[in-house]
């Protein structure tokens, strides 16, 4: 540990140890390409290094209101340029949704920071409510005791909500596998006062936006203690179990990830999950997807875009790591649908129609309907696709879903090009299009050297822009710059 001009610099080995190559998956045809240039603890240590030295010269601009950092990860990426992901912490606490990544170019010179510091924080660090009390609070506001499955999760943080400053315990709560919708709460109980600060869900559901009078029975089936190994004579298991083979091939073949995590993490998927389960979701938590077998108009859930959507969630959980809620949640589900169009892209070859989610759990199967439609997301009933028209209200985990529609648009105007779907919104420019092998490249490292969890809208754009100018040239930058424009998000290129 070492101090910089007030900063307290740790070189923090443990991040170097998780750090683990990209490439290398099981499968046989890997690509000898890597998204990964480099991943010796030598060089990794060399680029925090220049990156702190970088910070340190201009401290007094990027820093100013700031108390410590602290490294979370660094990637030296395929281009040679290095991105140290920092955590913010006040007084050794961390702050919530506060840190930064800071760039350098393949020469080692700074290339900018991505800024996600709260700056200014006005907290007293030391809590009077224990963390047993806050618990107990939390527990006491979702239900009791009897309502969870697991034991809960605190963590002593400093937040920033609504404009205050609070020091707080996230609690994590987990309500699975009970007579009721499976629920995993994260409550803010304020560490002085004890009042509930805020409150959010934490499981990262396939909602049906389309579908608002489904009803659920869980009366079966919701022990995971229970489950056995599934058998290849079972279709619905099975097709999950190829839909899961699949997605991890994309990641493997063409992002050259190994598994969800880059590290080779085993995919564990639960089929039959509960009774007649309308849904699908990745319980980050236990790091696992569960699948449902649907029920009226719609057949199981363990098809190739959903499952795709879904683990494309825990790609983002281990990358920028997003808030779910508001408008880092929506970029959340965005995500996941855009990389379910990117393995759908990959797994039914060039020229077949990617743009919707969900089309084959419909029942009878109807290729024109979905549960999402990133060429024209409004007509599904509750997304919206620009920004002049986003949810601001606090259901859906403050339009986590209704929102994803917006930065969806985006990515199918940048992919195939051509206008916003509904006339009356488009800005009079025609986009040309990339195609999706670019547009996904372009997406996949902006979330994966550009975005924080606090990231929204505008600094989507601006993350997008740079991982286009890192990776094309300046017509596309200007393609993708013209794309969010479309939806409303910043003005003309
Ligand atoms: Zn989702």
């Amino acid at each position: 540990m070492s101090r910089i001009h007030g900063f307290e610099v740790r070189l923090s080995l443990l991040t170097f140890a998780l750090l683990l190559p990209a490439c290398g998956a099981a499968d046989d045809d890997t690509s000898d390409l890597a998204r990964v240039l480099s991943d010796s603890p030598d060089d990794l240590e060399r680029a925090e290094t220049l990156a702190y030295l970088h910070l340190d010269e201009r401290a007094d601009t990027l820093l100013a209101g700031v108390d410590e950092l602290w490294t979370e990860r660094v990637v030296v990426d395929e281009l040679g340029m290095s991105h140290t992901r920092l955590q913010q912490t006040v007084a050794g606490v961390p702050v919530f949704g506060g840190g930064a990544i800071v760039h350098t170019d393949a020469l080692g010179a700074f290339d900018g920071m991505t800024d996600g510091l709260l700056r200014d924080l006005v907290v007293d660090t030391t809590p009077t409510l224990g963390e047993r009390e806050a618990v107990a609070l939390a527990v006491q506001n979702v239900g009791g005791w009897g309502s969870l499955s697991d034991e809960p999760r605190a963590e002593l943080l400093a937040l920033r909500h609504e404009g205050r400053d609070h020091l707080a315990y996230r609690v994590e709560l987990r309500q699975m596998g009970h007579a009721r919708e499976p629920s995993a709460p994260v409550v803010f109980v304020d560490a002085h006062g004890g009042e509930e600060i805020w409150r959010h869900e934490g499981l990262e559901h396939y909602a049906l936006s389309t579908a608002n009078r489904v009803t659920y029975d869980m009366n079966n089936g919701t022990d995971f203690g229970a489950a056995v190994v599934g058998d290849s004579s079972d279709a619905t298991l099975l097709q999950t179990h190829d839909s899961v083979k699949h997605t991890l091939a994309v990641l493997s073949k063409k992002l050259y990830r190994s598994s969800y995590d880059g590290a080779g993490a085993v995919v564990h998927t639960y089929g039959h999950y509960g009774n007649a389960y309308v849904n699908a979701f990745w319980d980050s938590g236990a790091s696992r997807l569960v699948i449902g077998d649907g029920g009226g108009q719609f057949g199981h859930f363990g098809v190739l875009d959903i499952v795709a959507h879904e683990l494309g969630h825990a790609v983002t959980d281990h990358e920028s790591n997003f808030t779910y809620y508001g408008e880092p949640g929506a970029l959340d589900e965005s995500s996941a649908d855009i990389f379910a169009a990117f393995v759908s892209h990959h797994v039914q070859g060039d020229g077949g129609w990617v743009f919707d989610i969900g089309e084959d759990c419909w029942l009878p199967l109807d290729p024109s309907v979905a549960l999402r439609y990133m060429s024209r997301p409004s007509d599904d009933g509750s997304s919206r696709d620009h920004y002049s028209t986003r949810y601001q209200g606090a259901a859906d985990n403050g339009g986590v879903h209704f929102n994803s529609g917006i930065a969806n648009h985006f990515f199918y105007l940048l992919s195939h090009g051509g206008q916003h779907h509904d006339p009356a919104l488009r800005s009079g420019l025609v986009i040309d299009g990339i195609g999706i092998e670019d547009a996904h490249a372009i997406w996949y490292r902006a979330l994966t050297v550009y975005m924080l969890p606090g990231t929204g809208f505008t600094k989507a754009r601006l993350a997008t822009e740079k991982a286009a100018d890192d990776l094309f040239d300046a017509s596309v930058v200007e393609q993708v710059e013209e794309a969010w424009y479309e939806v409303g998000v910043g003005g003309p290129p």
